[in-house]
């Protein structure tokens, strides 16, 4: 895929400013390339924010149908990890949740079902329609230029967001102003530095250079969260649910015609939508307070 220059920006490392970067892969027309300083990984030149809002907008990254597909899975993920955070959050009579590129909402009704007061908010207009008889408040757009009440939330939820958001410092600290003064940050993002990241190189699930910007390692994570007013209490690989239909998919990239094979014999056996805890420790799912 080709883009226009009007398109394309260039950046600097978002952490150390430097402009020192090696091209480390390609992959979909755009280049991934390493600080020489702090190394991180970020793709440079990337597509401008404008440019991204049309992608999504049109459903071309991150579509819906993607997560219409994996709702069951995301259903179970996502009941886990609340019961987790309701566990840290103690006796709260009422939790108010905000879940920042909610997409279809399929975390949000599973809070909703636990009577919390649940608020969402994505950049892509077409996830609208999902939310028509819910309680769920929805709002589109960009969540930094938002206007929601300072230190007004229990719960600020991040799942597969931030390595796709240009300004991540400038997302944090909103999600800090946002955030009550006893209140938890939970974020899901993939780890730059894992074991499957320095394996497979481009062949890597998560190298989206179009979508994924950034790729941060433990150690960037942690500046960006000091950085930002908060305090880390929880690191770690959590993994997730996924339908063997997706594995399958996801596992083309690697095994080509032999991941097709299976995939047909899933399908055969009615085993495509069985869903099974899946883990390669190449995702950070990451608790914080505000310090
Ligand atoms: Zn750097």
């Amino acid at each position: 895929m080709s883009f226009s220059s009007s398109d394309l920006e260039a950046v600097k490392c978002l952490l150390c400013h430097a402009d020192d970067a090696e091209p480390r892969f390609t992959k979909d027309g755009l280049q991934v390339v390493r600080c020489r300083r702090c190394h991180l990984l970020y793709v440079n030149p990337r597509l401008t924010a404008k440019a991204l809002s049309r992608l999504y907008n049109n459903d071309e990254i991150s579509p819906h149908s993607y997560y219409r597909e994996t709702r069951l899975a995301d259903q179970k993920t996502f009941s886990k990890r609340l019961d987790l955070l309701q566990q840290l959050l103690g006796n709260k009579k009422k939790i108010r949740i905000l879940d920042i590129g909610c997409n279809i909402g399929t975390l949000l009704f599973e809070a909703e079902k636990r009577g919390w007061e649940c608020h969402g908010i994505d950049i892509n207009a077409q996830v609208k329609s999902f939310f028509k008889n819910s309680k769920v408040e929805l709002r589109i757009g960009d969540v930094i230029k938002s206007s929601y009440l300072k230190n007004s939330f229990d719960l600020i939820i991040m799942n597969d967001l931030i390595e796709h958001i240009p300004n991540p410092q400038q997302l944090l600290l909103k999600v800090n102003a946002l955030l009550k003064s006893d209140g938890l940050v939970f974020m899901v993002t993939p780890d730059g530095g894992s074991f499957m990241a320095r394996i497979l190189g481009k062949r890597w699930f998560h190298l989206k250079p179009r979508e994924h910007l950034y790729y941060f390692s433990k150690t960037h994570l942690r500046r960006l969260f000091r950085d930002t007013g908060f305090m880390v209490t929880s690191f770690q690989h959590l993994g997730r649910y996924r339908s063997l239909d997706t594995l399958a998919t996801k596992s083309a990239s690697l095994f080509g015609p032999l991941s097709h094979f299976v995939h047909k014999v899933f399908r055969f056996l009615h085993l495509d939508r069985l869903v099974v805890p899946f883990n390669l420790y190449d995702e950070y799912a990451i608790i914080a307070r505000k310090s």
